[in-house]
């Protein structure tokens, strides 16, 4: 197999030629056919998130084939086509798996962060968080909904009735997550990079009632509001749209510090919260859903070689909804 490993934080990925691996217990092999590019990966390639489990292999929004399974694996078939998301593994005894909320797990692996992702020809996962995928669908589009769709989703569900949802960062996880509220007949406001005039036409194109820069105050009040993008000066701003009682989500694994707020824009019961991984229930629901809605994702695909410029045109903004490695 080959595959763009990481091998040092703050370095390029590099083509690395590996022995094909063997699946465990539980576990399966999948031939990858396509796998999402997320901004967690360049914060893994960063460097920004604690205890990298290094060298690694990022990516985990993995569509492919099975074509061998190890031990024990009775519920998935050679040739099945599957999707393996961040969430690879929780441990089902800490009190979080316990109680129905095992994005908490207290000793997870995550894919493309603690075991090998999908920036690869193969890779290998436990079985039971792989989520059959059925025939429906284009490799490429689908591999988008595995990260961006489901933390998308997890964010919208704790956004709670939201009729007029603000979206702040307009990207994978947002154009997907329009289609999403629109579909269940909420008003999208989207907030972009200010002066980005081409995401902003995008999010119009994609039903956004409004859309504008994040510095920019909307017509409207916001029933709540989902921040996608990983600057946390954009909590403030947010709190300030929403209305009393308003929630303020923060979806990202990372942002950088939250500047001081006068207490008043919080006053009124406005509530921030974060959103965390995601539990196979998650997954469960939206990949059932989103056939339904007709997700139409907006991908760019890069040759798995060119897994680096598909990075840096991520961090750049070079191009609107996701990009795709394939290899
Ligand atoms: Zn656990
Ligand atoms: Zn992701």
């Amino acid at each position: 197999m080959q595959a763009m490993v990481l091998n040092k934080c703050g370095s390029p990925l590099e083509w690395t030629d590996l022995a094909d691996r063997q699946p465990g217990p539980g576990e399966i092999r999948v031939r990858v056919a396509a796998c999402g590019v997320c901004r967690t990966d360049l914060h893994v390639v960063d460097g920004e998130l604690p205890d990298p489990v290094l060298p690694i292999i990022p990516g985990h929004e993995i569509v492919g084939r099975i074509d061998a399974l190890g031990p024990g694996v009775t519920t998935l078939h050679i040739g099945e086509r599957v999707g393996i998301p961040w969430l690879g593994h929780t441990c089902q005894v800490c009190p979080y798996c316990r109680g129905g909320h095992e994005n908490l797990c207290d000793h997870p692996v995550f894919t493309g962060f603690m075991r090998d992702g999908g920036f690869a020809t193969a890779a290998i996962a436990d079985a039971r968080f792989a989520f059959p995928l059925g025939e429906a669908g284009e490799d490429v589009a689908l591999a988008p909904l595995l990260c961006a769709g489901l933390i998308g989703w997890r964010s919208l569900v704790i956004a709670g009735e939201a009729k007029r949802l603000g979206l702040y960062g307009f990207g994978a996880a947002a154009h997907i997550l329009a289609q999403v509220a629109r579909y269940q007949g909420r008003e999208v406001y989207a907030f972009t990079r200010p002066g980005d005039i081409a995401a902003q036409s995008f999010a119009r194109s994609l039903g956004a009632v409004w859309a504008g820069g994040s510095d920019e105050i909307p017509p409207e009040r916001l029933d709540a509001a989902i921040i996608f993008a990983t600057a946390g000066d954009l909590v403030p701003l947010a709190l300030a749209a929403v209305r009393k009682g308003g929630r303020v989500v923060c979806a990202g694994i990372h942002m950088s510090d939250i500047p001081s707020f006068p207490y008043n824009i919080l006053w009124d019961e406005r509530q921030i919260v974060s959103v965390a991984n995601l539990t196979r229930q998650d997954g469960i629901d939206f990949l059932k859903l989103a056939p339904m809605i007709g997700i139409v994702t907006r991908t760019t695909t890069y040759k798995l070689n060119r897994a680096n410029d598909a990075l840096a045109d991520l961090r750049a903004g070079r191009f609107e909804g996701a990009a795709v490695l394939v290899p």
